[in-house]
């Protein structure tokens, strides 16, 4: 009897050993508010960070803080022998390029690389940017704390850096700071084009924009919901992708949006508290951000961001207006809350980094058959593959079925007309690539 007691008991222990990784609670665990809160105060004290500012002085302009945010990412390498590459990529970017560039300029980025040990050349991307602006986007002189937009997603970056690098992944994570968003995603669209220039394979990134603010200015408070932004499909696809969507499907399942499931559903399994919401759209109305350059180049990108903005502390000079008090100051960032959209980023990068990658080629057959069947090209280091589908109108994987170590499986019973497939690869470890929509079809 209790021998029967004890084997059932051991049998919950492994399956659920198997569904969660203590590493990835360790990583939320180890990230740190009041670490996020130093970083974010040192950025808003550089005065002003605007893409046309001061680069000279050692206390203000863009200049000293970028200086100041590589020199943080070398003291993270410095820590773990010396495991972040880190450099400056730029671009020099010519006055009228737009409106906004009312002067030549050097756009700087800060990349900081930690090489996989197994597929060095495949990247996931966490991104925050370096610059801020008040009311004029031209007037890079006056007090542009920026402290929520966007030293929030700056100092979770740096945090990130710092707790990841105790690991040693399989595939290569870059930590960046961006440039130059405000005046027109020159930074991002600078290292997309370097990504795409060093053949860099491109698993998604998580651009971090405004992750501190909690209170609404539709006065809702919340320190657990955020959003994820992801556009339905990527925009260069073909004429014959588009031609084949009509009838076979996909309008809402293109490569970002696979991301932004996946950061979804990890959430929910390890930090049950918090509160994702998918947002099926490229961005806020009309409103941009630093994934959207890599979207353009073809590759997965998200925006990970605050659920309620308080549009009186973006963009704004600092002053008191009709009783308002306007401005982008660390008094109206909540740390603790940055913290946790940096774990959010963190496990999502790790588990990503610890997965094997994607299945290149997944076909779907089945049509007037009773049954869904799957082909798909083998991964190297995949353990075995999962198999997932959902009711045509749900958001999210709601059903799946490991099939092991094959690459063809027959889901019995069930009619290909009624629901949206996907393949994943899954690693020895559990850890899952993203899900891939079927891209062909056989009888
Ligand atoms: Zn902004």
């Amino acid at each position: 009897m209790k021998k029967w007691l004890l084997l059932g008991l051991l049998t919950i222990t492994l399956t659920l050993s198997a569904q969660t990784d203590q590493r990835i609670y360790d990583i939320i665990d180890a990230v740190s508010a009041e670490r996020i809160e130093n970083d974010i105060t040192k950025l808003a004290n550089f005065g002003t960070r605007h893409t046309l500012s001061d680069t000279v002085s050692q206390t203000r302009g863009i200049g000293a803080a970028r200086r100041w945010i590589k020199s943080e990412f070398e003291k993270t390498s410095d820590a773990c022998n010396g495991c972040l590459n880190v450099f400056y990529q730029k671009d020099l970017v010519k006055k009228g390029a737009n409106q906004r560039i009312v002067h030549d300029v050097e756009v700087v980025n800060v990349l900081a690389i930690q090489k996989g040990s197994k597929y060095p050349n495949r990247y996931i991307i966490m991104s925050g940017d370096i610059d801020s602006r008040v009311s004029d986007p031209t007037n890079f002189t006056d007090d542009s704390p920026g402290a929520n937009d966007n030293a929030s997603g700056m100092a979770g970056t740096l945090e990130a850096a710092r707790v990841l690098s105790k690991y040693t992944f399989e595939n290569s994570i870059i930590y960046m700071g961006l440039s130059g968003e405000e005046q027109g995603l020159f930074g991002g669209g600078g290292v997309a084009q370097y990504a795409k220039d060093q053949g860099w394979e491109i698993i998604g990134i998580f651009n971090n924009d405004m992750i501190g603010n909690i209170k609404g200015v539709d006065g809702i408070v919340s320190n657990v919901d955020f959003r994820i932004f992801s556009e339905p499909v990527p925009p260069n696809e073909t004429e014959e992708q588009r031609r084949a969507r009509r009838f076979y499907g996909g309008e809402v399942d293109g490569i970002s949006r696979q991301l932004a499931r996946y950061v979804h559903k990890n959430v929910k399994t390890y930090m049950p508290e918090m509160n994702p919401m998918m947002i099926y759209r490229l961005d806020r109305f009309g409103r941009g951000g630093h994934h959207r350059p890599f979207n353009d180049a073809g590759f997965a990108g998200i925006r990970i961001m605050e659920a309620h903005e308080n549009y009186t502390q973006q963009h704004q000079d600092i002053r008191v207006e009709d009783g308002i008090a306007y401005g982008d100051v660390l008094e109206h960032v909540n740390f603790d809350y940055a913290a946790k959209l940096t774990a959010v980023n963190a496990i999502n990068l790790a588990s990503l980094a610890w997965a094997p990658p994607a299945p290149i080629e997944v076909k779907i057959g089945g049509i007037v058959q009773p049954s869904a069947k799957f082909q798909w090209s083998k991964v190297d280091g995949a353990a075995g593959y999962k198999i997932y589908w959902r009711d045509t109108t749900s958001p999210t994987w709601d059903h799946s079925r490991f099939v092991g170590d094959v690459t063809e499986f027959t889901l019995e019973g069930i009619v290909i007309d009624n629901f949206f497939f996907g393949v994943s690869a899954v690693g020895k470890d559990g850890f899952e690539s993203p899900v891939v929509f079927p891209n062909g079809i056989f009888r």
